[in-house]
Parts: structure tokens; sequence; C-alpha cells
């Protein structure tokens, strides 16, 4: 069990990276110290961490229902995202140089496309409506001819809204067209399904599910027309070059096959987090508004705006009582702009100023919402 209360703080931005789960840990550990070996020597040092490795790759595969020959070991979420648009773009340049994308990605996808235009390529980005939800209707209106690949996110890190990927995918292979999605932030926290989702490409990271950062992986439905993103050895089927990092993929195994055990539980637990928090927060602050669509959203995921206020100064405040959340999204957090998803979902920038990102995960609990609600409100009150 994770205990998120280092020095009497609470960590709450589960979004933004998690800590290490005890198993990942015990799990990783013999492969940074005396089962070193390269996976691709031929004595047993190597046969044994090749093994490790292939294990954790059946593991991944069974997690989320795909065949091991499917699984691709990469540097983490942006590294997948990279490869996928980038991969499936310039295969098929041939056929089309059309993409698109929703406009409330992240960066590893909104700045792949944009070193894509550079290159010639053309990019849609779909609007969101205020829940931050795609339309199957926008999707298919903006379908071309030389359309040759779509990327909509699974979950977003930023509102915790889950997209219909399911139907948004049929809607892409109606048209002979492949499909990616983002599912960095669902992964371990929603049951996902390669099948069920119909999904070409799907991109992971194992920071996100209490597994080590610096490690991910992308799963490639077997025949997807992909070139590899980077020149080297013949590591994994010789599309993606580089020794293996054989801890970090048996972390992210272990990491990932405990969620899929716990989900259930955990899930329960995180939404009751969510809510006991949401209660507590609107009770006593009634303009707060709460971003993102109400149902269809991460379990412990809560984004808030309060009008007029400033979002980065609550952080601090409440960074200073030993309580971390972010403001919108936390790879932006040293950005002082507003949010693309926040403007996407049609907040005004006084509204979208205010944002805080609350995030709850594993070794958090009821009391850690209540707590950190009350501090909130209390600073709410005073500035
Ligand atoms: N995609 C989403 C939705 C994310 O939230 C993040 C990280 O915040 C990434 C991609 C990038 O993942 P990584 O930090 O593993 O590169």
């Amino acid at each position: 069990m994770i205990d998120n209360h280092h020095k009497n703080n609470i960590y709450a931005d589960h979004s933004a990276t998690t800590p290490l789960l005890p198993e990942a840990l015990e799990a990783m550990l013999p492969y940074l110290k005396e089962d070193f070996g390269n996976p691709s020597s031929p004595y047993g040092r190597g046969v044994k961490t090749h093994h490790a490795v292939e294990d954790a790759r059946n593991v991944i595969a069974d997690c989320i229902h795909a065949r091991q020959n499917e699984i691709f070991f990469t540097s983490g979420g942006t590294e997948s995202d990279n490869w996928a648009l980038s991969g499936v773009a310039k295969t098929l340049k041939d056929k089309g140089k059309h993409i698109i994308v929703s406009s409330i990605e992240h960066h590893a996808v909104l700045n792949t496309c944009a070193a894509l235009e550079a290159e010639g390529y053309e990019v849609t980005f779909l609007p969101v409506d205020a829940n931050g939800m795609v339309t199957l209707s926008d999707l298919k209106r903006s379908i071309r001819e030389d359309t040759v690949l779509i990327s909509i996110m699974l979950a977003n890190n930023e509102i915790g809204t889950i997209q219909d990927i399911r139907s948004l995918a049929a809607i892409a292979h109606d048209h002979g067209v492949l499909f990616h999605t983002d599912a960095v932030q669902a992964i371990g926290h929603i049951p996902v399904n390669v099948k069920r989702l119909g999904v070409d490409l799907l991109s992971a990271s194992a920071h996100k599910f209490n597994g080590p950062q610096g490690c991910g992986f992308l799963y490639m439905k077997h025949g997807t027309p992909i070139k590899p993103f980077h020149h080297g050895g013949q590591q994994e089927a010789g599309l993606r070059a580089g020794t293996e990092n054989v801890a970090g993929i048996v972390g992210m195994a272990t990491a990932i096959q405990y969620h899929i055990r716990n989900m259930r539980e955990s899930e329960k637990r995180l939404k009751e987090m969510a809510k006991t928090f949401k209660d507590i927060v609107s009770d006593n602050i009634p303009q707060a508004i709460f971003n993102g669509d109400n149902r269809k959203r991460l379990p412990g995921h809560v984004s808030m705006s309060f009008p007029n206020r400033d979002g980065e100064a609550l952080l601090h405040l409440l960074d200073l009582k030993g309580i971390c959340v972010s403001t919108g999204a936390a790879c932006n957090s040293r950005s002082t702009e507003v949010s693309h998803v926040l403007r996407a979902i049609g907040l005004p920038v006084d509204v979208a100023k205010g944002t805080l990102r609350v995030t709850f995960g594993h070794g958090n609990t009821v009391h850690d919402a209540e707590t950190i609600a009350n501090k909130l409100i209390a600073l709410l009150k005073k500035i």
C-alpha cells in the first residue's frame, strides 16, 4: 500500500504522476542490481532479462486484451504518441497527408501534429462540446479522401472526460482510416480493452498508473503499417531500437496487473473521494464550476474553476499547507497561458484562470478529500 502522506503532505495530483507501487519496486529491484544483463545477449544473464521482458509483454497484452506481438515498449506516453502519429503518417504519405485529432489532445499529440504540418501534412482539430466530448457528426464531416489517421484521446488529463472511443473508431474504420487513442490517463484507472474499443494504436505511460517514470508502451494492432520511430538495433521486432529498460518494463507490468486486479474496488473508493470533495466544495463555494463530463469521467478526477480567482496562487497556498494539486495541466503548470483544453470547452479567461485540478489516486483516503476541501475553502474565504 502506498502512503501518500509524506511528512504530513497530501499528494493529490495523480494525473501528473503517481508514486511507485511498492510491489512494482520489489519486482524491479533485481533488474537494477544483480540481473543487469542485456536482453539481446545470448548467454544466461541475457536470456534471463529477455524472459523478464517477454513475460512483462505477456502480462500487459493480457491486461488490455491484446496479443503479445502487439505491445511495443517505449520511453513513455510522449514517445508512444509521437511514434503513432508520425510513424503512421509517414508510412501512408502516398495515400494521403490528412490527419484528424481533437482540439483537447495532450501536447505530445498536438506538437507532433505541428511538426507534421511543417512537413506538409494537413491537420483538422475537432472541436469539443462544453463537457469536452467530441461529437460523432463532427468526426464524420471532417473525414476526407486523403485522411490517413484519426487520433482522439480516451480520457483527458485536464478535465477527466472519457470519450466514446468505440463509436469514434468505428466511424474511422467505416471510412478505411486508422485510429489511434492516447490512453495515458485511462490505463490502470478504467477498464481498457483494445478489441472492444476497436483501436489500431493505443499509447500508455507507466508513471500514470503507479509504475516507474520513463517507461511506456504503444499497442499496435497486428499488421498496422508503421515506420520505426528511430534507428539502431533490432529490438522490439526491429521497430523500436535501443536496449530495453528492463527494470522499468517489469515495474510497469506489475503495476498494470495490480490495477486490473483491484480496479472495481479502487474505482469505487476514488469515486467516493471525488464525490466527498465536490460535495464539500459546492456546499461552501456555490460559485464553483466543475469541469468535464459529469458521468463519463475518470473516477478520482476533479477539475473545478473559481471565477475571478487565481488558480496559480491557490496552488501555491495549498502547497504551503502541504497539499499537492495542480492548475490546468501539470505538464503546463509553469506556463501562465490559459490551457487549450479549458478554452476548447468554452471557459471565459477569468473563469479558466481560477482552475484547480485535484486528482485522487492509490493511497489517498476520503479523509484526504475532506482535508483538502476544507483547506481550500478556508483559503477561498480568506483571500
Ligand atoms: N498524454 C497524456 C494524456 C498525458 O496526460 C501525458 C502526461 O501528462 C502524456 C501523454 C505524456 O506522457 P509521458 O509523461 O509519459 O511522456
